[in-house]
């Protein structure tokens, strides 16, 4: 039999001693031995520290981003061997695609994200600098920096691809190295991805090691620098977070437990709306994806008590079409439980729940529903239960049942819907289907502060939506309380939570160089050659020009009103621009200023300037009147290369001021700017 190996220090190596066996989920036959025994945590730490940290902090953002593109590409070369193995893990090609390509796109995702809107440097800025001093002498910024150890990410055994990925991308592009432990019960899948990965060669080496089997002493080594994120249970989330060295050394420490996850139906969506369907259709696939061993599956259908009954008629009527069986056959459409262990614990968990509430529908009962199942394998049948006082009854808000469960809870108005979904005590996601979006909106208001993520869906959106329990790179995945008071993915978030942030102080001249940003107040490097001859790798930030100065006329305020249509009274019309309470007569179109600065500024030849993409943070600071006259300091501000092509962004710190040197307005303007 297959033993599973961790990738430690550089190698693979095997536990010592036969170790635990892992069942298929299918049909319980044997598929790996399971052991760490033997392994030296302490040195894996240290490898990872001494080896992978040092690696990955040599690359910029952009260059960890394109490695990330390149294993994701490599991963999606071996999809069809990752779908093969998963099918023992009870998932059908539909929940494996969740958790495989739902995976490898989270790498994808944030890939592009983090060469959309982080440098393409080593630290990341964040904010705008902070004004410390009368003459802007000395002035404050924040910046966030790689930590200096390792990220342990312990994963639960649902999603044995997606769980291990959606950690490691933020923590790679961050620079940190990571040491993955997946749960034991499926973690053959997680193996046989870490070899693919391992064996592509594209990481640096130490940037990802693995552990097959418990963890041993691994967190007596944490330090303030290293970083623990759980996925699992409350009760060993708890454990963790009590550990000893964790509480003395303030060890990072994120977790994502188990959530009682509501839906919530709005008292519009009667049956026949559209949002009546969808709410039956929602809450059946978040029973029977993954078997409902997902975290975020609605475990807590809260429904108007009108119309109770019709919900479950109707979930019995879906519930009963479902086709229970293994994966590998046509038709399937739900699989099994991870494990033949996790069916007695679920159905444990479903008579602890009927203590307060019925049973209203078992599909192991329904004589209609198609089952194809083997003795051995952990199939069980979906079970919806009805709670006729949710606001009175704890175990419908308090027990778990992660498996195909699900209670309906009616609530008789707005408040009492907010009650009891509050009841959950944290949750890491609830959906609402309304189209009454006041209704949304006093839901969001009312139980937005007990959730990670809310989604409100209704026809309008119903065709493009991602799902009440998808989980995304871009949005945050997390919630508080029960939930663990975690917080994961979120786009750049998820990067920084692997980063510290630091308040630097000094002269703008010396934060300018240090952040590779140029801020006001910092030397400005005027030379004999217009910055727009420059290429990007020629450029400086601080290269500045000051441009001559250009008379605003009333003829040209009256030519730009003509040629651009926009007659708005303050340019037109003096005695109304006088009534206006900014103005002391007509003045220059806010847009004329800024064509007419270009104007100023622009080198026009053909040269290594091949665009302007933009314009960010324009304001109109002093009125500009006839006769007044502008002058341009302009100084290249950012420089990001792109990794992949032959040009880059150049972000220009762009000031237009009046004869009197007021600021007339402020904007940075955005060019790409060819490679040398
Ligand atoms: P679990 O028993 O707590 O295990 C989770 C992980 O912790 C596994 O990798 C496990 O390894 C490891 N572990 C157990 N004891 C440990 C210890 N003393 N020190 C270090 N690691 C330890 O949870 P589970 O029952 O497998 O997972 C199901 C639960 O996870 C459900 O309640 C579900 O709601 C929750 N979950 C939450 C999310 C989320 O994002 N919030 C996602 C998925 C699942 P071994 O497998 O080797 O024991």
């Amino acid at each position: 039999m297959q033993q599973l190996k961790s990738y430690s220090c550089g190698e693979w190596v095997a536990g010592e001693g036969g170790g635990l066996t892992l069942c298929s989920a299918i049909d319980g036959s044997a598929v790996a031995e399971i052991s760490s025994k033997g392994l030296d945590f302490r040195a894996m730490v240290e490898y990872a520290r001494s080896v992978g940290g040092p690696a990955l902090r040599l690359l910029t953002f952009h260059q960890r981003a394109m490695t990330l593109k390149e294993l994701a590409l490599v991963l999606m070369q071996h999809k069809e061997e990752f779908y093969r193995l998963s099918r023992a893990t009870g998932a059908t090609r539909n929940d494996s695609w969740i958790d495989i390509e739902g995976g490898i796109g989270t790498l994808f995702a944030y890939s592009s994200k983090c060469r959309r809107e982080m440098p393409n440097g080593h630290l990341y800025i964040d904010g705008e600098p902070e004004l410390l001093s009368r003459n802007g002498t000395f002035m404050g910024q924040h910046v966030y920096t790689p930590l200096q150890g390792v990220a342990v990410h312990i994963n639960a055994f649902n999603f044995p691809c997606w769980g291990m990925l959606e950690k490691l991308a933020p923590t790679f592009i961050a620079g940190v190295p990571s040491i993955v432990k997946p749960a034991s019960q499926t973690a053959y899948l997680t193996e046989l991805m870490v070899r693919r990965i391992i064996e592509s060669g594209i990481l640096p080496e130490g940037s990802l090691q693995l552990i097959c089997g418990s963890v041993g002493d691994l967190l007596d080594h944490m330090t303030c620098q290293d970083a623990v994120t759980f996925t699992g249970s409350a009760t060993t989330g708890l454990r963790l977070r009590r550990h000893p060295v964790m509480m003395r050394n303030s060890v990072r420490f994120t977790m994502e437990a188990d959530s009682l996850n509501a839906s919530i139906l709005g008292p519009d969506a009667l049956p026949g709306t559209p949002e009546f369907d969808l709410y039956i259709e929602e809450v059946t696939r978040e029973m029977t994806v993954k078997c409902g061993q997902k975290c975020t599956a609605i475990r807590r259908a809260i429904v108007p008590r009108a119309i109770a009954g019709d919900v479950i008629e109707a979930l019995r009527r879906r519930l009963g079409k479902v086709i229970i069986g293994d994966p590998g056959r046509e038709g399937v459409t739900m699989g099994a439980l991870a494990s033949k262990d996790q069916c007695d614990e679920v159905r444990q968990r479903i008579a602890e729940i009927a203590r307060s509430s019925e049973i209203v529908y078992d599909g192991a009962d329904d004589p209609g529903l198609p089952q194809d199942l083997s003795d051995q394998g952990a199939f069980m049948a979906p079970v919806l239960l009805y709670c006729d006082r949710p606001l009175k009854s704890r175990d419908v808000h308090d027990v778990e049942a992660f498996g195909p469960v699900c209670t309906v809870a009616p609530y008789d108005d707005t408040a009492q819907a907010i009650a009891i979904a509050k009841l959950g005590q944290g949750s890491l996601v609830s959906s609402v289907f309304t189209y009454d979006d006041a209704f949304a909106r006093a839901m969001v208001l009312g139980i937005g502060a007990w959730h990670g993520r809310l989604l409100i869906g209704n026809r309008d959106c119903a065709s493009e939506s991602t799902g009440h329990g998808s989980p995304l790179p871009a949005l945050i995945h997390g919630g508080p309380g029960r939930a663990g008071g975690g917080q994961e993915m979120g786009g750049v978030r998820g990067v920084l939570h692997y980063m510290q942030c630091t308040a630097l102080q000094g002269s703008p001249t010396t934060l300018s160089n240090v952040t590779g940003k140029w801020m006001r107040g910092a030397q400005r490097l005027e030379r004999e050659v217009h910055p727009f001859r420059k290429t990007i790798d020629e450029l400086e930030i601080g290269d500045s020009i000051v441009t001559g100065r250009r008379k605003v006329s009333l003829e040209d305020i009256e030519h730009f009103a003509e040629f651009s249509g926009d007659r708005f009274y303050a340019h037109m019309d003096e005695a109304a621009a006088k009534a206006n309470p900014f103005f002391e007569g007509r003045v220059a179109h806010g847009y004329f200023i800024v064509s007419a600065a270009a104007g100023l500024f622009v080198d026009p030849a053909p040269g290594p300037v091949l665009a302007n993409y933009g314009l960010e943070n324009l304001r109109f600071l002093t009125p500009l009147n006839p006769g007044d006259e502008i002058q341009v300091q302009f100084t290249c501000k950012q420089i990001t290369p792109r990794e992949t092509e032959d040009y880059g962004e150049v972000r220009w710190d762009t000031q237009v001021m009046n004869q009197h040197g007021e600021l007339v307005a402020a904007y940075d303007v955005l060019t790409l700017v060819a490679k040398g």
